[in-house]
């Protein structure tokens, strides 16, 4: 536990005993500020610049040929094997392409296929709005075969499968108050009628434990470019086990996902496992943008990530106690690091003014409405000191009333 009375002595200790030292030094950063929001675009690798002149360089000497002389077409599976570590998965077990949207889709899909006698999803009331707005849309198009059931949390979830579920299509991260659920637990309830699961691991991974293979999900899917850094608007990943994979065909197919890419063949072949789930052309322009993480995450041992973003956001959590809990601050999400997610949510008065003074102090943070703040912490960039600062830069806000300036007024996204 930690001692009462924490201090920048303390923070500065820790940062000296840091179990990712030196990674930190291969993102840029911007003097002064503190990105506390790697839930929405995680840190820029210092090579990305050369990467993407290289980009154009290519572009204007290669043309074409940049598809045979490049790795563009491999890319979906290079990506895919740098980031299975930290998500508990084997190489050959994901790809990195399209958006989180369309690979909630194709992974949704793909398991009522699997399940077709079946007539139920089963998801969170709180889960993203894009991952149950495709459910609705699946729902919409089934012509009455299918039908949604939500629940608002893991006891509900476990109790609510039985043998109707197709498919429980499931935040592993609240994204509001960051509260992660027990993968496992709920997965071999699945299983144990019949269910198949599908995870978001949008808020997890890159920060926290995932264990896909582990847990035995069917598929999972979730955002590159929060903690995982495939950069603004960057791929995203698809997992599936492979008998999973296998047991039907996609239902969103392409050619880039058939057994023999370059064969042109008019009908359809799927390629065995994940493959078979990249559908079109890989997005060769944020492919490269995303390319430094391939010498990035096979840096890190995710033991040591997760110790360090336990050891960050128990101090975060600690210090937000000690500090601001006398000026309004309530901590939201749970306190055992084992149920919590990348970020750390907080009630605040006035929030969304809050996080615009923050914005002016430095501290990049995010609102939800009504009155929650997320300060999204990537382990590969954020130190002890940088915990310190911030909410030392938070109390000010909150001590001399600087967020009711006029000026905090008007909040943005
Ligand atoms: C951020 C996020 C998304 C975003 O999906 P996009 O297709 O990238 O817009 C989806 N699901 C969850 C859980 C998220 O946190």
């Amino acid at each position: 536990m930690l001692a009462k009375s924490l201090t920048l002595k303390h923070a500065q200790a820790l940062d000296a005993a840091d179990p990712l030292a030196g990674i930190a030094d291969l993102f840029e950063s911007k003097a002064g500020t503190i990105f506390m929001d790697a839930n929405s675009i995680g840190p820029m690798p210092k090579t990305v610049r050369r990467q993407a002149e290289g980009l154009l360089d290519d572009w204007v000497n290669l043309r074409r040929r940049g598809w045979s002389n490049r790795d563009w077409l491999d890319m979906p599976s290079k990506l895919g094997d740098a980031i299975a570590p930290v998500i508990g998965a084997g190489p050959g077990d994901v790809v990195v392409c399209d958006s989180t949207t369309i690979n909630q889709f194709k992974a949704v899909s793909h398991c009522l296929g699997v399940n077709a006698g079946r007539s139920v999803i089963l998801s969170q009331n709180g889960n993203f709005p894009t991952d149950v707005h495709v459910l609705q849309a699946l729902v919409e198009a089934s012509g009455g075969h299918l039908s949604l059931r939500f629940v608002d949390s893991e006891e509900e979830a476990v109790a609510a499968l039985d043998e109707t579920v197709a498919v429980a299509a499931l935040s592993h991260v609240d994204y509001r108050s960051g509260e992660r659920w027990d993968m496992k637990r709920v997965t071999q309830a699945a299983h144990a009628k019949g269910a198949l699961t599908v995870w978001d691991t949008s808020h997890s991974a890159g920060a926290v434990p995932v264990d896909l293979k582990g847990s035995r999900t069917d598929m999972a899917v979730g955002c590159g470019y929060k903690y995982l850094c495939t950069g603004p608007g960057g791929p995203a990943y698809i997992y599936a086990r492979k008998d999973i994979a296998d047991a039907v065909w996609p239902r969103l197919a392409g050619w880039m996902g058939h057994a023999d890419v370059f064969g042109f063949t008019r009908d359809f072949v799927p390629h065995p496992g994940v493959k078979r789930f990249i559908a079109g052309t890989p997005a060769v322009a944020a492919n490269e943008l995303a390319k430094p993480i391939l010498d990035i995450w096979p840096k890190i041992d995710p033991k040591k990530l997760w110790t360090k973003h336990k050891s960050l956001t128990d101090l975060l959590i600690a210090l937000l106690d000690q500090e601001c809990a006398p000026l309004g601050i309530e901590v939201t999400s749970p306190r055992d690091h084992g149920r919590r997610g990348g970020n750390v949510s907080f009630r605040s008065p006035g929030a969304g003014s809050v996080v615009e003074a923050l914005i002016d102090q430095g501290v990049v943070s995010s609102f939800r409405k009504p009155d929650a703040i997320r300060f999204g912490v990537s382990p590969l960039v954020i130190s002890h000191v940088d915990i310190h600062e911030a909410v030392m830069r938070l109390k000010r806000i909150l001590a001399e009333n600087i967020w009711q300036e006029p000026k905090y007024k008007k909040v943005s996204v």
